[in-house]
């Protein structure tokens, strides 16, 4: 099972002495580029590569992660993902894992979303308009279960009040550009020839404001600050964008607005791993509970539970903990809890906890350890006597 790993900054492709703001710019630019949903062809593997890059931004995002990083290398930051011998692997006997993209676009717009990616590009609309714009938005794994509405902040172009977006000064309107005539192009001699070439004074519109507007410089938009809340729908994954509609950029000069597109980043869980709607952790017990059975205490994302555990527990052991995992982003319930159950050893012993662990000893050569029976049985096959 352990693959070497790349090296995180290899995977985002920055140099080592990266500013934050330039990792951030590399994953979202990974991030886009190897979205599963924009690489139908090999789902998985851009599901793969797309796994790869959250972890190394997670860890490189860190300023406490990525410099045990820096020092240690991934044995460092190993507990972020893996805490013990913790794997995903070792659950998908469990569960088909269903694709996490597919159907989303139907329900997002269920939820007054719109669209989600594959939509118009950029660039294919009239020059005027304005932006799509881009919001890394990261969530806590509890934001997961029942969704919610977080607030944002940004920086956007919004329509200039002073001109109401016309860019003449006082809101007058425009005439024919006097330098082109209103041709948008002027003729320039180039040694014999003659060419022609865009405007300089209309940006080759054609037609310019009698004065610019003072307050935006003639452009009819200006820097603003945008407040706005975005609602989260319950079981929204790493990867999956909102986008909202007209959020984006103001126009020129009253073009079309932008959209604003949300992409969500789940933080990791010191405690949980997630695989769509299910969560899995590990749960210590002690060798005693495993061999009598025992009620035990496990945390969940609502608060602690007690699970029973039957006598006679091995270690790895699963448990599932019916609807203690998230939402599902397509209605139907809830996702479970899976336990793994680790059973610790004791020590150091006492003396009198050595005197009973070596009664119990002598009491057991009576079939207690079938596993250790079978193995010796299997063994005595092919080991010489
Ligand atoms: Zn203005
Ligand atoms: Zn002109």
């Amino acid at each position: 099972m352990p693959v070497a790993k790349r090296d995180y900054y290899e995977v985002l492709g920055v140099d080592r002495s990266a500013s934050a703001d330039a990792i951030k710019q590399a994953f979202r630019r990974l991030a886009m580029k190897h979205h599963p949903d924009r690489n139908p062809d090999n789902k998985k593997e851009a599901e793969e590569r797309f796994k790869e890059i959250s972890e190394a931004y997670e860890v490189l995002s860190d300023p406490q992660k990525r410099s045990a990083y820096d020092q240690h290398g991934h044995s460092g930051v190993e507990g972020a993902f893996r805490h013990g011998n913790f794997s995903w692997e070792d659950f998908h006997h469990f569960e088909d894992i269903s694709d996490l993209f597919g159907g989303l676009e139907d329900l997002l717009s269920s939820f007054g979303l719109g669209e989600m990616f594959g939509g118009r590009g950029r660039g294919q609309r009239s020059g005027l308009s304005g932006a799509d714009l881009e919001y890394l938005l990261e969530i806590e794994l509890a934001d997961v279960l029942s969704g919610k509405e977080i607030p944002l902040t940004f920086q956007r172009h919004e329509i200039c009040d002073a001109c109401r977006g016309s860019g003449g000064k006082g809101g007058t309107g425009r005439v024919s550009c006097p330098e082109c005539k209103g041709q948008g192009q002027v003729r320039i001699q180039q040694g014999f020839f003659m060419m022609a070439a865009t405007c300089r004074r209309c940006g080759g519109e054609g037609s310019a404001v009698k004065e610019a507007c003072p307050a935006c410089r003639g452009e009819g938009r200006r820097s603003g600050e945008r407040h706005l809340t975005v609602k989260v729908p319950p079981g929204i994954d790493s990867g999956m964008r909102l986008k909202l509609n007209g959020e984006g950029e103001a126009g020129v000069r009253g073009g079309e607005k932008g959209d604003l597109y949300v992409l969500i980043r789940v933080k990791s869980h010191p405690f949980f791993v997630r695989e769509g709607a299910n969560l899995a952790c590990d749960l210590p017990i002690s060798m005693v509970q495993a061999a009598l059975g025992a009620e035990v205490q496990v945390p969940t994302l609502t608060g602690t539970v007690t699970m029973k555990i039957p006598a006679g527990t091995q270690p790895g052991d699963i448990f599932r903990l019916r609807g203690k995992g998230l939402s599902s982003l397509r209605g139907g319930g809830k996702g479970d809890q899976l336990v793994r159950v680790a059973v610790e050893i004791p020590a150091p012993l006492a003396a009198a906890q050595r005197h009973a662990l070596e009664q119990f000893s002598k009491l057991s050569d009576n079939g207690v350890f079938p596993r250790i029976q079978k193995f010796w049985d299997q063994a005595k096959r092919w080991v010489k006597q």
